[in-house]
């Protein structure tokens, strides 16, 4: 039998390596503008097109390629950081693989202009799939300016699991942060089809973070600082009060480099425990700094996962230096006592007497006098506790006690055809509101439990919806238009998204910077200010899972359903709670909200009977 073995060809192993290296666009604005950080510039410039699908391209000031180091960078293993396996150990650059241009070069349509400082002319190189097309000698400023055409334009099923153009936007302003605020001593500049995104002069650290980030964290931010001999540590954490359910105000860096660290983060929320509420996550700017023997870069192809040899001495450094700057800060943990319910713990001394508790009992108690309306029993403590539930619950026994025949004036059956009960004149109007946060309601099949946020959701979603595809939204004006301060991303999305939004109501407007400015807002917002919705509305969306599949209408409509719904804990009128009943039932999927929560639940008669046999 014939030899079966070949080696592949050097265009085809690099598509193989592009596949690692290079995932989407971002991949590729990350590694162009690492190389020219190596390459010493102190300005880069960043040009995208449509969110780097048409045009990546990075101009920088620095140090240049001579002629032959142009044509040799696309070569695969062609570096000038390492030049030989010691120098693995000691690497402090940001790229050592020689990797990054071959793959770029192998699936995308790539022209670079260089020129050193001391040449006169430079050198001009096209390159197509791995294919030098062209290279002459052109004149060109100092520097280097790489632009990456129509990317994965010979790997059709990369290029068709790209996402839409917001999201693979956002990749990239993600991976333009991490490095611009591991630099902040250079100068950077990133268009988005010809408008200015971000333009940051050179910086210390914390007017990187403010102007990356907006003007609104500057007071937010306290500084953290802590040598050791194994690690230094350095920037800023978040106050615990401006932490938002929101993940992306995360760093962790390491020599300037972006790191990603799961088990870093723990020590800093671990550091930050009791003192936040409940699921937000607390900003942080870290910037640690060890011997590049003790660290290995080289475990992920993307190089953002870092192994330590001292993870876990690391770790108590962490969690310390954040313990220690939020007790300097007189942030610490604080247990809140429910007033209505809260009680007193005698302090004893060491000589006090203990005596046994003394029980008084009341022989007049009758339990079941209790539960008539309108009785009191001064001497019962407990129930006095319960005053709040007391009343509600007579409320309801009013609500029941007019009831003659259950069973002809309620006619819902169960959640599976509970649409029926839209048309059905019959449907029980006795609402019982329950924790402020549940609809009660009795009906044919027994007793009917509403989650009022959700079914708003839902009756909101499915509005905004209908809104989006007729476009027939009504908005209010705001009494006073209001300006708000958003961070470069929000602002960028906010932007994007616009059109959509004045569909659903909103009215706003660009107001230079990164800020904006909200002349209305959608009927169904008012009860709240402009800017709690537009911030609850960006965590929503910028957190929600997007796939290829959703679009971005319902995006909008879900995460605008959720920041506009009521609360949890907000009181309702008996007619409140009747029109969101009607509402919920008129809706297509009345049982989950548009995040597949149950909406309805029904506990049968003979389940509530069960307990009395
Ligand atoms: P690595 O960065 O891992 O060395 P790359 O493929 O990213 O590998 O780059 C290959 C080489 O090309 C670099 O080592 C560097 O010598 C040169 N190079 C790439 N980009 C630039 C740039 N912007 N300015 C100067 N030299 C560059
Ligand atoms: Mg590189």
């Amino acid at each position: 039998m014939s030899d079966i073995i070949q080696l592949l060809p050097d265009s085809v192993a690099n598509q193989i390596a592009a596949g690692e290296v290079i995932q989407r666009p971002a991949s590729v604005v990350k590694e162009l503008t690492e190389n020219a950080i190596d390459a010493k510039a102190e300005s880069i410039t960043i040009n995208i097109k449509d969110s780097g699908k048409t045009l990546i391209q990075v101009i920088d000031n620095g140090i240049g390629m001579s002629d032959t180091d142009a044509r040799l960078s696309f070569e695969r293993h062609s570096t000038s950081k390492i030049r030989n396996a010691d120098d693995l150990f000691s690497i402090s650059t940001m790229g050592f693989r020689g990797e990054a241009l071959a793959s770029i070069a192998a699936i995308a349509h790539v022209e670079v202009k260089t020129r050193q400082e001391d040449n006169e002319v430079g050198t001009q190189i096209t390159i197509e799939g791995s294919q030098v097309t062209s290279q002459e000698s052109v004149s060109c400023a100092k520097g280097t300016n790489f632009a990456v055409k129509n990317l994965f334009f010979n790997v059709p099923a990369r290029r068709k699991f790209l996402k839409s153009n917001t999201t693979e936007f956002s990749h990239i302003i993600s991976e333009f942060q991490r490095i611009v605020l591991a630099n902040p001593e250079v100068e950077f500049k990133l268009y988005h089809n010809d408008s200015e995104i971000y333009l940051l002069p050179k910086a210390n650290i914390r007017q990187r973070i403010v102007s990356v980030f907006g003007k609104r964290i500057n007071q937010n931010l306290i500084t953290i600082e802590s040598n050791t001999s194994i690690i230094n540590i350095k920037g800023f954490i978040g106050k615990p009060e401006y932490a938002r359910k929101k993940s992306g105000e995360q760093f962790f860096f390491i020599n300037n480099r972006f790191m990603r660290s799961a088990y870093f983060n723990k020590a800093i929320l671990n550091a930050y425990d009791q003192i936040l509420q409940p699921e937000s996550v607390p900003s942080y700017f870290l910037y640690l700094e060890a011997h590049p023997s003790t660290i290995d870069v080289n475990i992920h192809p993307t190089k953002t996962e870092i192994k330590f040899e001292d993870q876990q001495a690391i770790w108590q450094i962490i969690h310390s230096a954040v313990k220690q700057a939020l007790g300097k800060n007189n942030i610490g943990p604080s247990i809140d006592f429910d007033l209505e319910q809260s009680f007193n713990i005698p302090v004893l001394s060491k000589d006090t007497d203990i005596k046994a508790p003394q029980i008084d009992i009341d022989p007049t108690f009758n339990p079941f006098a209790q539960k008539m309306p309108g009785s009191k029993n001064p001497k019962s403590s407990a129930l006095s506790l319960e005053k709040e539930n007391l009343s509600n619950w007579d409320k309801l026994y009013e609500g029941f006690e007019k009831e003659n025949d259950l069973s002809q004036d309620f006619s819902f059956v169960s959640t599976e055809n509970s649409q029926q009960s839209i048309t059905d004149p019959n449907i029980s109007d006795k609402y019982f509101h329950f924790k402020n946060k549940y609809i009660l309601t009795p009906v044919k099949s027994g007793l009917m439990i509403i989650d009022q946020k959700r079914a708003h959701e839902r009756i909101l979603f499915e509005k905004f919806i209908q809104t989006l595809s007729d476009e027939s939204a009504v908005s209010q004006k705001t009494l006073f238009p209001k300006t708000i301060e958003l961070d470069t991303k929000d602002h960028a999305l906010l932007m994007n998204i616009n059109k959509d939004l004045k569909i659903l109501g909103f009215d706003i407007d660009d107001f230079g910077g990164n800020s904006v400015i909200v002349n209305g807002m959608p009927v169904d917002s008012m009860n709240q200010e402009p800017e709690q919705i537009l911030d609850k509305f960006l965590n929503e969306y910028n957190t929600s899972e997007v796939d290829a599949k959703t679009q971005a209408k319902e995006i909008i409509a879900k995460s605008l359903a959720k920041a506009s719904a009521i609360s949890s804990n907000q009181k309702l009128g008996n007619e409140e709670m009747r029109e969101m009943v009607d509402l919920l039932f008129a809706c297509q999927n009345p049982n989950f909200s548009p995040f597949g929560k149950l909406i309805v639940s029904i506990i049968k008669t003979d389940e509530i009977e069960k307990r009395f046999i």
